[in-house]
């Protein structure tokens, strides 16, 4: 990636004046930050896999390229996403606007040609792209594709038993050790506690008779990206995802737990996703008195390929010694779990009978659930 490139892609999307001169300097650092913080993406104002990647699909805008379903390479960009989100407020079920056009929003652009009269081809050519944008604004406003992902979820029923779940404990594989801190003759690091974590909840969770996958081993040999653990989770044909993170920060007055979810700034949210993290955020902070820094919206890879209800917490920060006394406390990690535990019950305890939080006892509820039938 030349900087010549990113500065004309900068420059294409209004956020940079210039795209001379052909170095990273103070104005090309500010577009790269607008940049991040409205695609939801980690705002450190530096060009990553992961914003080289956005700023190379925001390189077309809907109707400059011809779209259709390419296999085994499907086309990605932002003209994909334009064309997903107008589906959707459409009403056409075209999935997650995940800016990838694969078979679900061919199906969606086709059944759109039937109902306008075209050949149905589930290709977005000149003829469709017309169509689209006589009736594209029509209907604007209603989030279908959510209203789509509670209704399955409320369907699959109250029952945990059977349901697959994949806890994702972040970084581990070659250096990939997330936060590390050294504590005398120890170092604590991000990647082996989230995965003690991880194993403890997959032993509770199993326990309450879910089907468990964790995406890594103790120490894999290579790191795995967001989109690869989101990858795996959709062939397990999982119904949840939870990924577990620690935080760091340069100053160690930094601390508290945040939890994020699938959304963009323009107010298309995974309302499952949403509600599921609303729940762990508030099971932890009330179970632990960890500070709360609250839930957001992302569009990182992880939250926005997955296909099922995805949440990210980032379970205290590593640099803070309040955090860190807990976090290497096993006793303390094990109250973490219980939080985690408690919301995904939530998550399939009908409302009704919803019961404050923090007081939910997992057995008692096990038992009312198993009652029901
Ligand atoms: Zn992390």
């Amino acid at each position: 990636m030349a900087v010549s490139e990113i500065r004309s892609i900068l420059v294409g999307l209004e956020l940079l004046d210039d795209a001379e001169p052909d170095v990273f300097d103070d104005a090309l650092e500010t577009a790269v930050r607008a940049f991040q913080q409205d695609r939801g993406l980690g705002v450190d104002g530096m060009v990553g896999d992961e914003t080289w990647g956005a700023l190379d699909a925001a390189r077309w805008r809907l109707g400059s390229r011809a779209l259709y379903h390419s296999v085994p390479d499907a086309l990605v960009g932002e003209d994909v996403r334009a064309l997903q989100e107008r589906l959707l407020e459409m009403g056409y079920d075209a999935g997650r606007p995940d800016a990838v056009y694969g078979a679900r929003t061919a199906r969606a652009v086709a059944q759109f040609q039937r109902e306008v009269g075209l050949v149905q081809d589930g290709s977005c050519g000149p003829q469709t792209m017309k169509a689209l944008r006589r009736l594209g604004r029509k209907v604007v406003g209603g989030r279908p594709q959510w209203l789509r992902e509670a209704e399955a979820f409320r369907q699959s029923g109250p029952n945990l038993v059977g349901k697959t779940i994949v806890i994702d404990p972040g970084h581990g594989g070659g250096d990939d050790t997330g936060v590390v801190v050294p504590d005398g003759q120890r170092r604590w690091n991000e990647a082996d506690l989230v995965f003690d974590l991880a194993s403890r909840l997959e032993g509770r969770l199993s326990a309450a008779g879910m089907r468990v996958h964790l995406t890594r081993g103790p120490s894999p040999s290579t790191p795995m990206s967001g989109a690869e653990r989101a990858a795996l989770a959709n062939t397990l044909g999982a119904d949840l995802l939870i990924s577990l993170h620690l935080d760091g920060h340069s100053s160690t007055a930094a601390e508290g737990v945040a939890t994020y979810h699938y959304g963009t700034g323009n107010g298309l949210s995974s309302t499952v996703g949403e509600r599921l993290a609303a729940l762990v955020q508030r099971e932890i902070v009330v179970r632990t008195g960890m500070h709360d820094c609250r839930t957001h919206a992302k569009t990182w890879d992880l939250l926005r390929l997955t296909r099922m209800p995805t949440v990210r917490v980032d379970l205290g920060y590593l640099t803070s010694p309040v955090d860190r006394v807990r976090l290497i406390d096993p006793m303390s990690r094990e109250q973490i779990v219980e939080a985690l535990l408690a919301a995904v019950q939530r998550m399939y305890f009908p409302v009704e009978r919803d019961v404050p939080t923090g007081s939910i006892d997992v057995r008692q509820l096990r038992m009312a659930l198993a009652d029901k039938g």
